[in-house]
């Protein structure tokens, strides 16, 4: 049932009204001044407000003045209700954001027709919030893993990296994959892979900070980004991570499934340029913890030496 919430100083004006709009299933709420409406009206969060424009203390207009710069009620569709004969009232309403007006003596099925036209344009508002949410959702997620998709968290670590330029706040970066991951598919099939794949992604979510902006790069390899975390504290995190995947065990309908996975881990120093060049150092450790064994976590602030790594890409 819809709350409307009608606002006149004249009671026998509202007891009118109430007759047919209760008739049409609305639940009506009352106030007899400006004051008493403007106190409502953000408690009860009607679905609309009927507005009588002449009231003794605070007139319609600017109760409606006030209701649209009031956050809790500025969304609300107000419809004037005027008994003046000149048309100004009516248009300064329509310029200060109220939906509609009528005149008295009140023509019920022509108020009935604005409400109703209110309504909908609200409920179309609704919507399109929900499916501008839904699109961003989409736009910045990945949809098997709900962490960020690679342009969200180059974005959101980009500002990351400029807050630890601007401010020297210390930020960490984790790149982590998952090992020999191409078997787990062969063996277990694509669709445990899968789930392989949110396994450990919720592992690393329900491990980190929620002020920590988890990704999944591409394919079974995962960044996160940690600000105000040194060195250390990220080292910590990731052979926390580590440890976890290795214990973990997933059950599928080919039995049950274990993988590792390996970790390299660095911070933002002075000489980096930009947010890139600390993930692509993360990168380098992360092929020096493949080589090294796999398994492991590889934690420092030095680039192994590009021939190096290019090396151990080479092998890897
Ligand atoms: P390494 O230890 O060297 O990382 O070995 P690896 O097999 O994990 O590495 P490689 O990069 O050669 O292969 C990655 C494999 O990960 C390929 C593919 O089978 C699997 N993979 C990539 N993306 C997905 C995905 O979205 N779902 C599933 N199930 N598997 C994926
Ligand atoms: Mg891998
Ligand atoms: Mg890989």
């Amino acid at each position: 049932m819809k709350k409307v919430l009608v606002v006149d100083d004249v009671p026998d004006n509202i007891e009118l009204l109430r007759f047919d709009l209760e008739d049409d299933d609305f639940e009506v709420i009352t106030a007899s001044s400006g004051q008493e409406c403007l106190k409502l009206a953000p408690l009860a969060c009607p679905a609309i407000i009927l507005l009588d424009i002449q009231m003794p203390g605070i007139d319609g207009i600017a109760t409606l003045t006030r209701l649209k710069s009031n956050d809790i009620t500025a969304d609300i569709p107000v419809i004037m209700v005027s008994a003046e004969k000149g048309d100004d009232a009516i248009i300064q309403s329509l310029d200060l954001g109220a939906h509609d007006y009528v005149r008295k003596p009140i023509e019920y099925s022509i108020l009935a027709a604005r409400m109703r036209s209110a309504l909908k344009l609200v409920e179309a508002k609704h919507h399109l919030e929900h499916a501008n949410k839904e699109l961003e959702r989409l736009a910045t997620l990945d949809f098997l893993t709900n962490t960020h998709n690679r342009r969200s968290f180059f974005n959101l670590a980009e500002g990351e990296f400029a807050r630890f330029k601007r401010h020297h706040r210390d930020l960490s970066v984790i790149m982590l994959d998952a090992d020999r991951f191409k078997s787990i598919n062969d063996d277990y099939g694509h669709a445990a892979g899968d789930r392989a794949l949110q396994a450990l992604a919720n592992t690393c979510r329900s491990l980190c900070r929620e002020t920590d902006i988890l990704s999944r790069l591409g394919g079974e390899e995962f960044a996160l980004c940690c600000p105000e975390t040194p060195l250390e504290g990220a080292a910590i995190l990731a052979e926390r991570i580590r440890e976890a995947c290795e214990n973990a065990v997933i059950e599928t309908d080919s039995g049950s499934l274990r993988f590792t996975v390996s970790i390299g881990i660095t911070a933002a120093t002075e000489s980096d340029d930009d947010f890139a060049q600390v993930l692509n150092r993360a990168d380098m450790l992360l092929y020096q913890a493949k080589h090294s064994g796999r398994n492991r976590t590889i934690a420092s602030l030095q680039q192994p030496s590009s021939q190096g790594a290019n090396a151990l890409k080479n092998e890897i």
